[in-house]
């Protein structure tokens, strides 16, 4: 749930809920999803359930935002480069900005409530068992678990947040703080670097314009290819109000093929077509795992030298 981690674009992923439903082709193999069939405690789906994580779970940020403050303040003081980013993946098994309106529940299945009075919680959250002893609430929503992680995210300037979503349209209406519901009212938050998930063509005509409307809200914008499962032409992508594909629009672009079984193949030749657009648009690429031989791979040693680029934005 807040782990250090494999992928190698991130330096953790952490979770303030799991579950999801499926919105796109690229959902069909949900690594999430299988994840958590393994313990049964989440269903995926409209219909299914939300599961919020621990509270040792959400105390993990605070401390990373702790250790990332002493590693700048130590190169600060011995006068050397900036400390890297500590970047963290937000909802690798979920979507922050899933429009759900479901009740969200405890891992123990028991419903979640918001206490009407304190509860010694900070954010008065309680199991339904609790609440049968306390006192009367109301039902604990993603509204709720998404402004908390907000101010979550508030509390840690020194992390770098990626927040990716394959709902960019439901960015604009969840921002915290825009009652408004226009770009121009959006808090920008100089910790998040905004992402959409583009798997094909299809898609990504729809949300890279979705993702370039909410730009100002973010320090960065970052597009993830993967599963990569066609052709992406970005530079035939039609944006109104802004000339895409522009210089310095989009500051980071990752690609891979799907992993697990049944994974639908990838063509190299989509790769180096994105990566030659990134050139031509300043816009930094990560090749993050290929299939060779039959195995995914993601050591860049081994990949074909062309695409040997794991490249962060600036
Ligand atoms: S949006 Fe992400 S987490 Fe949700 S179903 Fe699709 S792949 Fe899974």
């Amino acid at each position: 749930m807040g782990e250090q981690t494999k992928i190698g674009w991130c330096d953790a992923t952490w979770n303030p809920w799991r579950g999801c439903s499926k919105v796109s082709p690229g959902c069909a193999r949900c690594y999430a999803e299988r994840h958590e069939s393994r313990f049964g405690t989440v269903q995926w789906g409209p219909n299914g359930t939300r599961v919020v994580t621990t509270e040792a779970n959400w105390k993990k940020p605070l401390k990373w935002n702790r250790e990332q403050h002493d590693r700048q303040a130590w190169c600060s003081a011995n006068s050397s480069d900036d400390a890297p980013p500590f970047r963290v993946f937000c909802a690798s098994l979920a979507d922050v900005f899933e429009d759900w309106e479901g009740q969200v529940g405890h891992s123990s299945g028991l419903p979640m409530y918001v206490m009407d009075e304190p509860n010694g919680h900070p954010y008065r959250w309680a199991a339904g068992h609790v609440l049968d002893r306390m006192t009367s609430g109301r039902p604990l929503t993603l509204a709720d678990v998404r402004q908390r992680l907000f101010e979550l995210i508030d509390q840690t300037p020194h992390l770098t947040w990626l927040l990716l979503t394959k709902r960019p349209e439901n960015i604009l209406r969840f921002w915290p703080g825009n009652s408004e519901h226009t770009p121009s009212q959006m808090t920008r938050r100089n910790n998040v670097w905004l992402g959409t998930t583009i798997e094909s063509h299809n898609d990504a005509i729809v949300r890279v314009p979705k993702l370039l409307a909410v730009a100002h809200c973010a320090a960065k914008l970052f597009l993830s290819a993967e599963p990569l499962l066609s052709g992406v032409r970005l530079d035939e992508i039609a944006c109104e109000n802004t000339a895409w594909p522009g210089t310095g629009q989009i500051d980071w672009l990752i690609a891979g093929c799907e992993s697990g079984p049944q994974r639908r193949p990838m063509q190299l030749e989509w790769c180096d077509y994105l990566l030659r657009v990134c050139r031509q648009k300043n816009i930094a690429f990560f090749m993050k795992q290929m299939e060779i031989a039959g195995k995914v791979v993601t050591d860049v040693s081994e990949f074909p030298k062309e695409l040997q680029v794991q490249e962060f934005p600036k």
